[in-house]
């Protein structure tokens, strides 16, 4: 029998003697120009992929990370947003939840078309709506890619890896100003954030670079059982909506119309939406 650890390490990882144990079935890996790319067959997450030694995404835990970096911030916006970029995400699970919205377009740019195709054969539950019409896919640097769009967006999401290589440019300022001139007016910005537990620092970090950049920032939580210490955040951002001012009761009608259409969500609900949005107060204390 097979077992795979992460062990906690690496720019921004405030943990440094720590480690998450899965016992595995099955294993393959290969390296890209980009990273180091390996697939468990876990006993208890089902498919697991790992990307330079970090778990990206689980079958059996994937939907808490995709549906709260999706859901959130689309039932925030006044009507289903038409023109989405996501940035990263090759294992497909945030166009799947995007599309759910009547979205007309999505543009992913993925630095690594391997990791499309590994979760394209891999990972068909997550990885099933990468071939839809609606989604144009894109094999480019999303830093060089947003770099003089304008006004082009009604929602970006950036669904990337830990600021350890490529992904390292995405948790800047600057990047985050050129994504805001490629939102339309009312555009909505979202990131994942990291683990406020594990890697506080750069959870701040990103916090404290959008609030430069934009109006409203609000960061949220979600439970995540494969990810640094199992607190992860996400960060909204926009110039104009705030998903804490979204009316309940308007929220409560777009959501059972969403599901009438689209099936049950396993996380996302009305309350969890408003609840994400409160931080225990250990994380913006000082130092
Ligand atoms: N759910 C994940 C997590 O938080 O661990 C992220 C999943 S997704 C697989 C991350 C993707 O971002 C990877 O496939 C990686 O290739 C891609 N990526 C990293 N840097 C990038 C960049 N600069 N431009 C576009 N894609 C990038």
């Amino acid at each position: 029998m097979l077992w795979f650890t992460e062990y906690y390490s690496g720019e921004g990882m405030e943990l440094q003697g720590t480690g998450l144990t899965f016992k595995v079935t099955e294993a393959f890996s290969f390296r890209t120009p980009f990273q180091e790319v390996l697939v468990l067959n876990t006993v208890d997450f089902g498919k697991m992929l790992v990307l330079d030694g970090a778990v990206q995404t689980t079958e059996r835990d994937e939907f808490i990370y995709h549906e709260m970096i999706v859901h959130p911030a689309f039932f925030t916006m006044n009507s289903s947003p038409e023109k989405v970029l996501i940035i990263g995400g090759g294992d497909g699970g945030t166009v799947r939840e995007a599309l759910k919205h009547g979205v007309k377009q999505i543009d992913m740019v993925e630095i690594d078309r391997e990791v499309v195709e590994v979760a394209k054969k891999e990972f068909p539950s997550i990885a099933n709506k990468l071939e839809d019409e609606r989604v144009n896919l894109i094999f480019d640097d999303g830093r060089e890619f947003v770099k003089g769009k304008e006004n082009e967006y009604d929602a970006i999401i950036v669904d990337c890896s830990d600021p350890i290589g490529p992904s390292k440019v995405l948790y800047e300022e600057e990047f985050y100003r050129d994504c805001l001139k490629a939102l339309k007016e009312n555009g909505v910005f979202v990131t994942q954030s990291e683990s406020p537990f594990a890697q506080r620092k750069v959870h701040k970090q990103v916090v404290n670079e959008l609030r430069k950049v934009f109006e409203v920032v609000r960061p949220y939580l979600a439970f995540i059982p494969t990810y640094p210490s199992g607190m992860w955040s996400f960060t909204f951002a926009s110039n104009s909506l705030d998903p804490l001012g979204v009316n309940p009761g308007a929220l409560g009608e777009a959501y059972g119309k969403f599901v009438k259409e689209n099936g049950k969500l396993k996380y996302y609900n009305p309350e969890i939406h408003y609840g994400a949005f409160a931080i225990p107060n250990f994380v913006y204390e000082e130092e």
